[in-house]
């Protein structure tokens, strides 16, 4: 922000722009001001449509296997091997489960899942783990099961969750650490021993979880770290995710898993930013932890989302706080011993709905969506000037950091809008609110747009 004085009107056509516009600067753009100095218009950017997003994360997600009995079994195995006599922790609690625990998730059970997901507007996030406990190759095939499985897994993926759900690689096998040599399991862990992952070799095992995923027909939007997988090297690990990213799909804005904050405020940190590039990543965090009842043997309790008042448990804090508000979840508990995260999910999309009848306050979004609009948010200049109209004034936004659904709420009541040469649409309600309208709301106005890579001119004209 500078503190220039803006000189009267009357000099402004004669004068370069730049003198006497005052922007957001480089940091946070969360307002821009302009106009005359007596007028402080001021601009800030708000929640996509003045709704907080919603989004459901689902970890552990896999074609053909069910990964909770794999990963189980596995754990079990290495620390008889490898530390007998010690005691089990995490879901290997439940090894004496293993006998009566499904070993494999149907298609059929993924396209349920996908279409219910469906029509209810849930989005979010869904790994596809690409060689899950080493039992297949989601490029190739999985020994043992029928080959016509795999190919229904696939189908279902791309045609029937993509279009609700990013799609991430949970790295590859999600329990030994692979040997890209020979494609066989080490007896490091992806989650434990690759907590501090060897700097050197992370781009190249990054590229390789994107890559079978593109092999096998995915796109895929981020990445989902498996566990604790790369915490005490965030920053080389966000950059060897940026870079595989880019190397794989040309996704030059991709989005990581990594964290959890189920008690503080959670945000959204953006790493590695090239502003001329248009080049960022974001670490999307979300705000629960998964109460859906994990491996499908962990207590699964709807009410710590929401409880059956609407007012107590994570979600409304975090929804009254209007801040992200991404849900998180384990695949197993979904899919198996009767699926007991799929009832928890239809109880609290229930409440949600109940919350939120005519969806004026929140607004389901893909992961991806909640990593760009940051980068739009914080990465943005938007500048606000005078025009030769005295009732009007332009704004000037200008990014490498394109976004659906970019929302400004201005401190002047405009009686038009226009956007380019285009008229954007007054609405009378928040009902109606949607990209290419604005709506007045006493002394402000709220407009919304998708907000362009390169540079948008919007003019507002106000009342008196
Ligand atoms: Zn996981």
């Amino acid at each position: 922000m500078n503190g220039e004085q803006l000189p009267d009107r009357g000099h402004l056509a004669a004068q370069s722009r730049r003198h006497f516009l005052r922007t957001a600067g480089a940091g946070a753009a969360i307002l821009a001001t302009g106009g005359r100095a007596e007028e402080g218009i001021t601009a800030r950017v708000r929640n996509p449509l003045l709704r907080t997003p919603l989004a459901l994360l689902i970890d552990d997600s896999c074609p053909v296997i069910n990964l909770g009995w794999h990963w189980i079994q596995q754990r079990h195995r290495w620390r008889q091997r490898l530390h007998p006599g010690t005691e089990a922790s995490g879901w290997e609690r439940f090894h004496d489960k293993l006998g009566s625990m499904e070993r494999t998730v149907p298609a059929d059970f993924a396209r349920e899942w996908g279409e219910w997901c469906g029509e209810q507007g849930i989005r979010g996030k869904f790994s596809m783990v690409p060689f899950p406990a080493g039992a297949g190759r989601i490029d190739q095939s999985f020994p043992g099961h029928p080959a016509g499985e795999l190919r229904e897994w696939l189908r279902v993926t791309r045609e029937i969750i993509q279009p609700n759900f990013d799609i991430t690689p949970e790295i590859l096998s999600h329990t030994g650490v692979v040997d890209l040599k020979t494609w066989q399991l080490t007896d490091a862990w992806e989650q434990y021993e690759w907590v501090d992952p060897p700097v050197d070799q992370l781009t190249d095992y990054l590229t390789a979880s994107l890559q079978l995923l593109k092999n096998a027909g995915i796109a895929c939007d981020g990445i989902t770290s498996p566990g604790a997988f790369g915490k005490k090297k965030e920053e080389a690990y966000a950059r060897a995710a940026l870079e595989a990213a880019v190397q794989v799909t040309g996704n030059l804005r991709p989005f990581y898993f990594l964290w959890v904050r189920d008690k503080e405020d959670p945000d959204t940190p953006l790493w590695h930013v090239d502003k001329n590039r248009g080049r960022a990543i974001a670490s999307v965090i979300p705000g629960t932890g998964d109460w859906f009842g994990g491996s499908g043997y962990d207590p699964s309790e709807p009410d710590r989302f929401i409880a059956e008042d609407l007012e107590h448990g994570r979600v409304p804090e975090l929804l009254r706080k209007e801040l992200p508000t991404i849900l998180l979840g384990h695949w197993p508990c979904f899919s198996a011993n009767g699926a007991p995260g799929f009832k928890t999910l239809k109880t609290v999309k229930r409440r949600l709905d109940a919350l939120d009848p005519d969806r004026t306050h929140t607004l389901w979004v893909k992961t991806s969506e909640i990593g760009r609009y940051e980068m739009a948010k914080k990465l943005s200049e938007i500048t606000i000037a005078p025009t030769t109209d005295p009732a009007a004034s332009s704004l000037t936004l200008v990014t490498k950091f394109p976004t659906a659904n970019f929302t400004l709420t201005l401190n002047r009541t405009a009686k038009r809008f226009q956007f380019g040469s285009t008229d954007l649409r007054q609405v009378n309600s928040i009902r109606d609110f949607r990209a290419g309208t604005f709506l007045t709301d006493g002394p402000t106005t709220h407009v919304a747009f998708d907000l362009p890579e390169g540079i948008t001119n919007l003019l507002a004209t106000w009342t008196g």
